[in-house]
């Protein structure tokens, strides 16, 4: 389950897909996502990822953490890092066990153009801060973009190695055909030559996501553009910053409003129903 906490972000990504969610300021409170989290606990759901906008805007960050360890066990987040060497610490002490942090470039000037702020330098200690607070095992997200950050792909493979961090290449997701055409990197020849140099190769069974051990590092590729078998094997739910369910990322025509019935004060029971009624509109949307 990937709920996001808050649509408020302070990086501006000009390729940011915002969860596939609709503009909205309102936000839950920290016993209504925990509400949520028993629910999905009640029926079989066993891991969480915090995401956003960026989840450690939200003051009460910690507190939802540790609502959220009372149900499961398995919790990430996904962050920008900018603040991570501010919480690394209290997340880790309230139950928080590993972040993927956003990092597309080593270059200050490139960063400032892909998130709109001259950042990098608390991004990196962001990253070091997850690693020394044990977050781990710390994930790079590095999505890539023709003419943006293609030429980096080697270079953040050593950094991954260095820190001691693995790298999640990730293809662009975007429907926009023009600013999809013009950015979109096609990660297949990467993935041929890590399929060469890799001493290990590993399988994940969500979205069957490949990971290559290579030297000192650990590379993930995910390519979810047109892949049938990353559909096929998502088992993914998302909940938006405002409450409702979301069955697939790209789609927006099939949400159910979960907080409504929490403010409503429906039952258990009946919350489990609406929660089932959203994981039988999952379906592929690559076939
Ligand atoms: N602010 C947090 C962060 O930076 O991780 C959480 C929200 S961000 C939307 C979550 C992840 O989605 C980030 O790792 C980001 O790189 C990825 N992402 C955003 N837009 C994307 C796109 N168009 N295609 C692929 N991944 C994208």
């Amino acid at each position: 389950m990937r709920i996001s906490v808050t649509q408020r972000c302070n990086l501006d990504c000009f390729y940011c897909h915002k969860e596939g969610q609709n503009p909205s300021k309102k936000e839950m409170t920290p016993s209504e996502i925990e509400k949520i989290i028993a629910v999905g606990d009640k029926i079989g759901i066993k891991k969480l990822k915090l995401t956003g906008g960026e989840p450690l805007l939200r003051e009460d960050i910690c507190e939802i953490v540790q609502r959220a360890s009372d149900h499961m066990k398995d919790i990430s987040m996904t962050t920008n890092g900018i603040l991570l060497d501010r919480y690394a610490a209290d997340l880790k002490g309230v139950g928080l066990r590993r972040v993927n942090v956003s990092f597309d470039t080593l270059d200050s000037e490139k960063y400032k153009i892909i998130t709109g702020r001259d950042r990098l330098s608390q991004a990196v200690a962001g990253v070091n801060a997850a690693v020394a607070n044990g977050l781990t095992p710390v994930k790079l997200n590095m999505v890539v973009m023709k003419g943006i950050n293609d030429d980096e792909i080697k270079e953040m493979i050593r950094f991954a190695g260095e820190k001691n961090v693995i790298l999640q290449l990730i293809e662009l997701e975007m429907f926009d055909g023009e600013f999809y055409e013009r950015y979109h990197y096609d990660l297949s020849p990467i993935v041929a030559e890590l399929e060469e140099r890799a001493v290990r190769i590993k399988e994940r069974k969500l979205h069957h996501r490949r990971k290559y051990f290579i030297e000192d590092s650990e590379v993930e590729v995910v390519k979810p553009m047109h892949n049938t078998a990353f559909c096929r094997n998502c088992t993914r739910i998302r909940v938006t910053s405002d409450g409702k369910l979301k069955p697939c990322l790209l789609r927006n025509d099939n949400l159910i409003d979960m907080v409504e019935h929490i403010r409503n004060g429906a039952s258990d029971g009946e919350l489990i129903k609406t929660f089932k009624k959203a994981i039988s509109l999952r379906e592929p949307f690559w076939m």
